[in-house]
């Protein structure tokens, strides 16, 4: 069994980019709208910012009031898809619920949507077009690919079809890059546990705390955790910890492959944040 270090292929990516973007004769540009004050949003928002000045961006959060209108908030967007030095934004969700947040998704101009969440970016990497594509389903492909993990002709499970996570892993997954058979379960899907038994390369991303046991495991599989839920722990300073979608201790020894969490997929998030910006401020993507 081999744990995939996403802490050290995040930090090889890391160094990669801070030498390409210290090549660049005009630094890439990441903003991040933050709308409110909720905690988690702060902290995700501030590691963003921290990120972006390590590798050597030019980067801002717009902090907007709790109160912002939709149309406040989108005429702010049009400020930004209009903002030449601008290569890239954010709009940091959850939104206050007065907020439409699908119609704010689709104000973004795609070529600067670098968290690949408008419908032009989905439909572009749906068909194989160069996009930007969501962060987190990026930097699984780039663990997969980093560990040189055989997945053409597999049998592949995406447990979990959210529009930024599941669904955008299953369309990648089963393209030829990857050549997965895949199959996408979610809530309503029956005998799960049979599903994912035959699968080679499970990806658990339905946010329940260690859902993924032992007997839903195939020996040798795969896997890959991105849930990440809180839970009371009387082990840790605090007495909290975080825990994946899978039940590590005993799912481990079974797999050929398997992330941990924390220190699996979620380094590699904000890392393909970052390179999505980087690929803005060159014009990869919309020549
Ligand atoms: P979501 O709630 O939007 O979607 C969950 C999906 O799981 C849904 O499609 C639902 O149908 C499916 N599901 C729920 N219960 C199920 C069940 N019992 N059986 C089968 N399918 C079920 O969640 P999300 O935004 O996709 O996030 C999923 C998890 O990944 C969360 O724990 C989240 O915190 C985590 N996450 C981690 C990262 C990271 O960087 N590591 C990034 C995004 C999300």
């Amino acid at each position: 069994m081999q744990i995939i270090d996403g802490k050290h292929v995040a930090a090889t990516f890391k160094m990669q980019m801070q030498q390409e973007v210290a090549q660049m004769s005009v630094k890439p540009c990441l903003v991040a709208i933050l709308v409110g004050n909720d905690g988690a949003s702060e902290t995700y928002v501030g590691h963003k910012e921290k990120m972006c000045a390590e590798i050597g961006f030019e980067s801002r959060v717009d902090r907007l009031s709790a109160q912002t209108t939709e149309t406040e908030l989108l005429d702010h967007i049009k400020m930004l898809n209009n903002d030449e030095r601008v290569h890239g934004f954010i709009v940091q969700m959850p939104l206050p619920n007065h907020i439409d947040e699908q119609k704010v998704i689709e104000a973004i101009d795609p070529r600067k949507d670098v968290d690949g969440f408008h419908p032009v970016n989905v439909g572009r990497m749906v068909i194989g077009l160069p996009s930007y594509v969501s962060a987190t389903p990026k930097g699984i492909c780039d663990l997969l690919k980093f560990y040189n993990i055989e997945t053409s002709g597999k049998n592949c499970v995406v447990i979990g079809r959210s529009n930024i996570v599941g669904r955008p892993m299953s369309n990648l997954l089963s393209d030829k890059e990857f050549n997965c058979t895949v199959t996408v379960a979610h809530s309503r899907t029956q005998n799960l546990k049979e599903v994912c038994a035959g699968a080679d390369i499970i990806v658990a991303a339905l946010g329940k705390a260690e859902f993924v046991t032992a007997d839903m495991v195939k020996p040798g599989a795969v896997v890959i955790d991105v849930g990440i839920t809180r839970i009371k722990s009387d082990k840790t300073k605090n007495g909290w910890k975080l825990v994946g979608d899978v039940k590590y201790d005993e799912v481990a020894p079974k797999c050929s492959f398997i992330t941990p969490v924390p220190g699996g997929v979620g380094p590699m998030t904000i890392i393909s944040l970052m390179r999505n910006t980087i690929m803005a401020a060159n014009n990869e993507i919309y020549k």
